[in-house]
């Protein structure tokens, strides 16, 4: 981190500011601020050449009021404590945010994947499960991990075959992790969970007039200019959501540089460039940028960053341009920054709720693999039927023939990716109105906001369970 304050002191500072705003008891504010449990862990690991490197591995769960826990596992040199501890926060948070029943949690391996084989990274995965096991920090009810920064859905299928090799419950097996691929027990729509949740967010921002208005926009996604950092799941997700809705991607930053185009940059055109270059530079058209962070300065509407934290500090944030952040990735915006955003009027949307589209579409894929049936089985075909019995009538009574494709089109019932896709835009939607209506009601900014309702309901959430009566 750039900033002299660590990641979680960060974090606590957000949370002290959103506290000041309710009038919970000092107790139990400390008890939802502090993070209940933290393992850490060192296991060895035989790599291919026979040699043997120790790792460095945690998993932090930070708030019990919920069951299971609930967070990502990140697989970087970076990773460390305080890091998995903050991440971990913000899960609690986002959570209660958006309404998933679930506690915060976060894990993090301290390794640079370029460094290891696939197989020395699956026996790492492997062994982490292990420990995890051994000392009861995963399972269906108790702790259930899912992609971060560096892991995907392979790493998610090696967690749950690892798990279910342990267990002596394997009927609920297949929910002890999220983020599977699908003949894993996955869920259609997770992978790009994340980044379609940013869309939806920003979506729901930009169609608020008056805080378009006062920042000098109109409303909708159609014709604003954007910049992402991070082509990664969310980053490449989230600009090819805002793309296809009409925004223009202007900027887009990966770890060798950037590159700026105010025409317009085509996501899947560089993708397709970075994977045949090895460099999303020299882009036909495009501006280079030669660091990542040059991009951050550019001018543009709305500012994503989607890669990691710390990005955006008292350092760079005077000169940033944009109107609005979508702070993809997890803590982008340090505190400080923060507060020179919000003097120059930015609006931001916080990354406790913007990026929980993906623990949003884990809640559903975990839902499936303990109710053992994929959504939309039973009621697709019931659903088309009585569509058809319903448009044949109204076509009869006026005399007008309709095709089968047609027929077909209007009547189709709900699959799994429609109805994973209409869940997450409903949540992202719901949540955002509690968040700016907090907002509104206690003259604060966005992520104050979003953390006075997580607040709330982790607090009562407690006081249900009579612990704080
Ligand atoms: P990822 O590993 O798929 O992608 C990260 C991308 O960022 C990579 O392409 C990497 O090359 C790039 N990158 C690294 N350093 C960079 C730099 N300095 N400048 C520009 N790009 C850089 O990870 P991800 O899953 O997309 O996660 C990104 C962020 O989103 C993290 O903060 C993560 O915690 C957060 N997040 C992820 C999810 C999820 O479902 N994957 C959910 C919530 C939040």
């Amino acid at each position: 981190m750039s900033s002299s304050i660590s990641f979680l002191d960060q974090v606590h500072r957000m949370f002290d500011k959103a506290a000041a705003h309710t009038s919970h008891e000092e107790g139990l504010l400390k008890q939802i601020r502090i993070c209940n449990s933290v393992y850490h862990m060192e296991f060895p690991l035989v790599r291919d050449d026979g040699s043997i490197k120790v790792v460095k591995a945690w998993r932090s769960e930070h708030s019990h009021h919920k069951l299971p826990t609930k967070g990502g596992i990140r697989f970087a040199m970076a990773v460390n404590e305080d890091e998995v501890a903050a991440l971990a926060t913000l899960m609690t948070f986002k959570c209660a945010i958006v309404n998933v029943p679930f506690g915060g949690a976060k894990g993090g391996i301290q390794v640079d994947r370029k460094e290891f084989s696939e197989a020395e990274i699956e026996r790492i995965t492997r062994r982490y499960t292990y420990e995890l096991f051994s000392k009861n920090f995963i399972g269906p009810g108790i702790d259930v991990p899912a992609p971060d920064y560096g892991s995907g859905p392979k790493e998610m299928a090696w967690i749950v075959d690892t798990y279910r090799s342990l267990t002596n419950d394997p009927l609920t097996a297949l929910g002890c992790v999220t983020g599977k691929p699908i003949a894993q027990g996955g869920v259609r729509g997770r992978t790009e969970a994340t980044g379609r949740g940013t869309y939806f967010g920003i979506k729901e921002a930009v169609s608020f007039a008056d805080d378009m208005e006062s920042r000098g926009l109109t409303t909708g996604i159609e014709g604003k200019t954007i910049i992402v950092q991070g082509l990664g799941n969310v980053g490449y997700h989230a600009a090819k959501f805002i793309q296809e809705g009409g925004g223009i991607i202007v900027g887009l930053a990966e770890y060798e540089g950037a590159i700026y185009d105010e025409n317009g940059l085509d996501v899947d055109a560089v993708v397709a460039h970075r994977k045949e270059t090895g460099s999303i530079l020299d882009f036909p058209g495009a501006t280079n940028l030669a660091q990542s962070s040059d991009a951050l300065e550019m001018p543009c509407d709305i500012l994503i960053p989607a890669a990691l934290e710390g990005v955006i500090t008292s350092e760079n944030a005077a000169r940033i341009k944009a109107k609005i952040i979508g702070e993809a990735a997890n803590g982008p915006v340090t505190a400080d920054a923060d507060a020179i955003l919000l003097e120059k009027g930015v609006l931001i949307i916080p990354d406790v709720y913007l990026n929980a589209g993906g623990v949003t579409v884990s809640y559903f894929e975990w839902l499936k693999n303990l109710s053992h049936v994929r959504f939309g089985r039973m009621s697709k075909r019931f659903e088309q039927a009585s569509n058809e019995r319903i448009v044949k009538a109204l076509a009869d009574s006026m005399g007008a023939t309709i095709s089968e494709e047609e027929m077909m089109q209007v009547t189709k019932g709900a699959d799994e990716l429609d109805l994973v896709n209409s869940g997450l835009e409903e949540t992202m939607a719901t949540a955002y109105h509690e968040i700016r209506d907090v907002a509104i009601e206690k003259k604060t900014d966005f992520r104050t906001a979003a953390f006075i309702v997580a607040i709330n309901k982790v607090a009562v959430s407690y006081s249900e369970m009579g612990i704080f009566p």
